[in-house]
């Protein structure tokens, strides 16, 4: 409260280079999606729910095994968009699985 610090001043800048190193990662842990967020700062989880999976951070990703338990079952269902809204056209499943490295 107080100061108007509204801050982010059209902070997209870096969509290309997916900076290792720079900032915390803003990938979802269940479906390796870019939140365009973090789900996790040092202060613990930011509880983002992923447009894609669902999966809510500090609740389905934690810990490791159950970000791929839920990874599992979401693709078992049809790896349906949680906001398909938000769905690229040209988005693609094994794509992104593949960005999300090994856990
Ligand atoms: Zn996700």
């Amino acid at each position: 409260m107080g100061t108007n610090d509204t801050g982010s001043g059209g902070a997209d800048g870096t969509s290309g280079a997916d900076g290792t190193g720079a900032g915390p990662p803003t990938r979802c842990r269940a479906c390796g999606w870019d939140l365009g967020e973090p789900p996790w700062t040092a202060q613990g989880p930011t509880r983002t729910i992923c447009d894609c999976c669902g999966a809510e951070s500090g609740v389905d990703d934690v810990p490791v095994e159950r970000a791929r338990d839920y990874r599992r079952r979401w693709i078992e269902r049809g790896a349906e968009w949680f906001d398909p809204e938000v769905r690229p056209a040209d988005w693609d499943l094994y794509d992104q699985l593949t960005r999300l490295g090994p856990a």
